[in-house]
């Protein structure tokens, strides 16, 4: 199965730094498995940075409304046109902050999906629901809806992030990472998605990457902080 690597920058950089990471990133990272998410301001100039090279462009959310009234938002056409061609959904930090809900979460899929884009949909528990033990019923409640309204035609990508993870340092352990991944693998095949790629996220760093790059469900890796230096980053790409 094919990888993929993102390099997720989030609210990270002004334009001058973004685009010397981006151009970094083509330099030194130029495969089709990997992919740069840049703060949606730059998007349009780190498309035209990455134009003739193998790097793909993402952006970090996406409304699920088409093009029209909703202000201060980004429409999956807009997201076409500048050349993105994946888009986070359901990241942690919007689920908790924006309260965004599975059902949202699962429109904005379909949004992305039908104008084209490739979801990246991102799932994952708590440190309480952890360790409550209800991590894979929470997952699972986060994924049901967006598998069930992209059906067996539109394709995406998973993101397993387990929230206790992004950017603590702290990142699940392989075992950890590739039962959750293998839990996420079984809905998928039952739902006719077999094929999706899982990527692992939280904490993923040049250290780590190897390891949990060598488990069997695990097909990429959503990185925060480590691709914000092309040291680390290159790295983490090397290693899947
Ligand atoms: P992190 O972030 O690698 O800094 O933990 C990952 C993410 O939130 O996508």
């Amino acid at each position: 199965m094919n990888t993929l690597i993102a390099g997720n920058w989030k609210t990270n950089l002004l334009a001058d730094s973004a685009q010397a990471l981006a151009q970094a990133v083509r330099d030194h990272c130029n495969q089709t498995n990997v992919c740069v998410i840049p703060p949606a301001l730059y998007a349009g100039k780190v498309a035209e940075l990455l134009a003739t090279s193998d790097v793909a462009l993402g952006l970090q959310d996406i409304s699920d409304q088409g093009m029209g009234a909703t202000t201060g938002d980004i429409c999956a056409q807009q997201a076409v046109d500048v050349g993105a061609k994946y888009v986070l959904v359901g990241h942690s930090e919007r689920r908790v902050r924006q309260f965004e809900t599975s059902d949202l979460v699962a429109r904005k899929a379909l949004a992305a999906a039908s104008a084209g884009l490739v979801p990246i949909v991102c799932v994952g528990e708590s440190l309480d629901d952890r360790e409550a033990g209800r991590h894979e019923q929470v997952v699972g409640e986060q994924l049901a809806p967006v598998i069930q309204a992209l059906g067996t035609v539109m394709d995406c990508v998973v993101a397993y992030e387990p929230v206790w993870a992004i950017g603590t340092g702290k990142t699940a352990s392989a075992e950890q990472a590739q039962a959750m991944h293998a839990v996420i693998r079984r809905m998928l095949v039952d739902a006719g998605k077999g094929q999706t790629k899982i990527l692992y996220g939280g904490s993923v760093n040049a250290a780590n990457a190897a390891e949990l790059a060598a488990c069997p469900d695990v097909n990429g890796a959503l990185v925060g902080g480590a691709a914000l230096t092309i040291e680390s980053f290159a790295v983490i790409v090397k290693a899947f």
